[in-house]
């Protein structure tokens, strides 16, 4: 859509048309095509979890407007999953405040922690909302380019150091990271805390991909390392983890200084959301290991299915390892253009992925990136990869 379109748009927001995933979410249902664009799963999550939240709901908690920072059988849960799985601590009642989504969390953090002018140092490709919401809080978005190496996307430490100047605000990370799949290493993730605390920065990571990390990789929480604890604002998600995406509850933690920054914003923003869900995830983060570990098998299974299917249609894979998406080459196909080929795909052969270009500031560095999400039944997977194939040179 173009400006003309949209006359009552402030500058600020001028740049962002639809988000590309509502654009191609659309696109799949009316043209009946399998949707491999945004990134949900088509089946539910576990049973218990769903019958905690229509419990909750029966028994009337969450029913109405639940505490500001979230209720607190869920903030004790966020501390509690912290502690198990990374040995982080944080105190429930001033370090954790439950958001509608990480998409909350990221636009209630910039917004509390950027002044105008400030920049913010974002990975690029990036995920669609960070631009809008260094925009709308008057910040400078400065990209640091994943490039792929070697089969995958890295990041050049070289570049990141290059990219933080006196203005420089926070260092905005994602690991495991969407759209690339890449996972930073315990090194690179060292190598950045570093220079945060060299440069006296504050970080937010959005890590809602925690859990799903596969092969060798290992999530490290970047506010494990040190000298991070007291400068982390660390984002997480029950929607990726818990196949849960339209219950919408995620959450910070962080200190209780940069927690109380946080929520400023966030009460203007949904003041609270999600009552009775709250409860369920509350029940899901204390969910066994078994059940992590089961889901992260049958995710990296999906990758391969669909890396395979990608691969016999002729695609170049860089191959994830973390997340639940495959970013592809679309050049051997003979194709040059993303945004054009995802816009033509339903037609040739019925299927939808997302263009990573728009998740680039120079969108000539993503121009012939693909995006495809399994996070699908191994049936739809396989058909979608027998209806690319129709694509093979
Ligand atoms: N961050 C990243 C990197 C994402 O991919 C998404 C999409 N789930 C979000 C944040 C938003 O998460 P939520 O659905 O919890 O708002
Ligand atoms: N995070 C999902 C994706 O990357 C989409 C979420 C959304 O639609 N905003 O596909």
């Amino acid at each position: 859509m173009t400006s003309s379109e949209r006359p009552f748009l402030n500058r600020r927001l001028a740049e962002f048309g639809t988000t590309i995933f509502a654009e191609m979410s659309a696109l799949a249902l009316s043209t009946g095509s399998i949707n491999l664009g945004q990134g949900f799963p088509d089946t539910d999550g576990p049973e218990e979890v769903r019958e905690a939240a229509v419990r909750a709901l029966r028994e009337g908690r969450g029913n109405q407007y639940p505490p500001g920072p979230g209720v607190p059988e869920l903030r004790t849960a966020i501390a509690a999953h912290q502690e198990r799985r990374y040995g982080l601590s944080y105190d429930p009642d001033a370090e954790v405040l439950v958001t509608a989504g990480a998409t909350e969390a990221i636009a209630a953090a910039l917004l509390a922690l950027v002044e105008p002018g400030d920049e913010v140092v974002a990975l690029e490709p990036y995920y669609d909302s960070y631009a809008a919401c260094i925009a709308m809080a008057g910040g400078t978005r400065v990209p640091v380019t994943l490039r792929p190496d070697g089969g995958a996307f890295r990041l050049d430490l070289d570049e990141l150091r290059a990219a933080v100047t006196p203005r420089t605000r926070l260092l905005l990370i994602n690991t495991p990271h969407n759209p690339t799949g890449t996972v930073l290493t315990r090194a690179e993730l060292t190598a950045i805390a570093e220079l945060a605390v060299e440069r006296d920065l504050l970080v937010v990571t959005d890590e809602v991909y925690e859990h799903l990390v596969y092969d060798a990789a290992e999530h490290v929480p970047l506010a494990t390392l040190p000298g991070m604890r007291g400068r982390t604002v660390t984002i997480g998600s029950a929607g990726k983890t818990f196949s849960f995406t339209g219950w919408k509850v995620g959450w910070v933690t962080s200190t209780p200084e940069l927690v109380t920054a946080v929520r400023s914003a966030k009460q203007f923003l949904t003041y609270v959301s999600s009552g009775p869900f709250q409860y369920a995830v509350a029940e899901a983060l204390r969910l066994p290991d078994a059940y992590f570990d089961n889901f992260r098998t049958d995710l990296q299974r999906k990758r391969d299915l669909l890396g395979d299917g990608l691969r016999a249609a002729g695609f170049e894979v860089y191959q994830p390892q973390g997340t639940y998406f495959i970013t592809t080459d679309i050049t051997p196909l003979g194709e040059k253009d993303a945004h054009a080929f995802c816009r033509a795909l339903p037609e040739r052969c019925g299927v939808v992925a997302i263009p990573n270009s728009v998740f680039y500031d120079d969108p000539d560095a993503g121009r012939s990136q693909v995006r495809f999400a399994f996070c699908k039944k191994d049936e739809v997977l396989t058909e979608a990869a027998s209806r690319l194939r129709r694509l093979a040179p």
